[in-house]
């Protein structure tokens, strides 16, 4: 799908909200907090803001975000769970404004963690830059893969391979999907006016992953840590252009 420029402008309106999220969010993070609060939080942006939550009901899931700690990969829904010192945290934040939508997710320590878990959360942020690199508008979409792929198989990481990045516009997920490793072929041409959420999921393990009895929350089948980082991300004639940033 080809985005106007006046579709790209209320994306970044979306963008900036989602940024807020993680801004308020991150600042909220620390031992003693439940994931129910960090969700009030970022409920609180989306007020303030006037903006829509694209997760909220989506499928009937019932926050604003997704919390997701330790070897939680995505979809963790915020409840009773209180942060303790050395846990990792994946918050996943979205909103909608103007029918356009906005993504981003990024993993943090709560107080001092291990430099195992410090080790996942800088290549696993690293990867996703990496990815965003190769989004030039005549590349093939799987670059992007190849080059999360790359870095993390550096650090001996798995890649989550059930979950994937995907196309973003007037809904939060449209095609095409957008794998986090060569998928053995290129894929389509990137255009300018693509938009794309890509987020890369990387475990310290293994990349084999099961969902809890909840139905929502992932988890790592060997138990180990994972990272998660996203932006939404619109292809210009200058390359990338992050919207889900401040
Ligand atoms: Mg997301
Ligand atoms: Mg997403």
């Amino acid at each position: 799908m080809i985005r106007t420029p006046q579709e790209i402008a209320k994306m970044r309106k979306a963008g900036k909200v989602v940024a807020e999220m993680h801004e308020a969010t991150r600042l909220a993070v620390k031992p003693g907090v439940s994931t129910l609060d960090l969700d009030k939080v970022a409920r609180n942006v989306l007020e303030k803001r006037g903006a829509r939550s694209n997760f909220l009901n989506y499928h009937g899931f019932p926050a604003v975000i997704c919390t997701s700690p330790n070897s939680m990969i995505v979809h963790g829904i915020p409840g009773d769970y209180i942060l303790q010192e050395g846990d990792i945290i994946s918050i996943d934040c979205g909103a909608i404004v103007e029918g356009y939508h906005g993504d981003a997710a990024y993993t943090m320590g709560v107080g001092n963690i291990s430099p195992e878990a410090e080790k996942l959360i800088e290549v696993t942020e690293r990867s996703l830059y990496a990815g965003i690199e190769k989004m030039q508008p005549g590349n093939r979409l799987h670059e992007i893969g190849r080059a999360v792929q790359k870095v993390a198989e550096s650090a001996g990481y798995g890649i989550v391979r059930e979950y994937v990045g995907h196309a973003i516009g007037t809904a939060m997920h449209e095609e095409p999907q957008v794998p986090n490793y060569w998928p053995g072929n290129g894929g389509p041409k990137l255009k300018v006016g693509n938009v794309f959420a890509v987020e890369p999921m990387l475990n310290i393990g293994g990349d084999k992953t099961k969902v809890l009895s909840d139905g929502w929350s992932v988890v790592t089948l060997d138990g180990s840590l994972s990272a998660h980082f996203e932006h939404t991300i619109a292809i210009s004639e200058n390359g990338p252009e992050i919207l889900t940033i401040p």
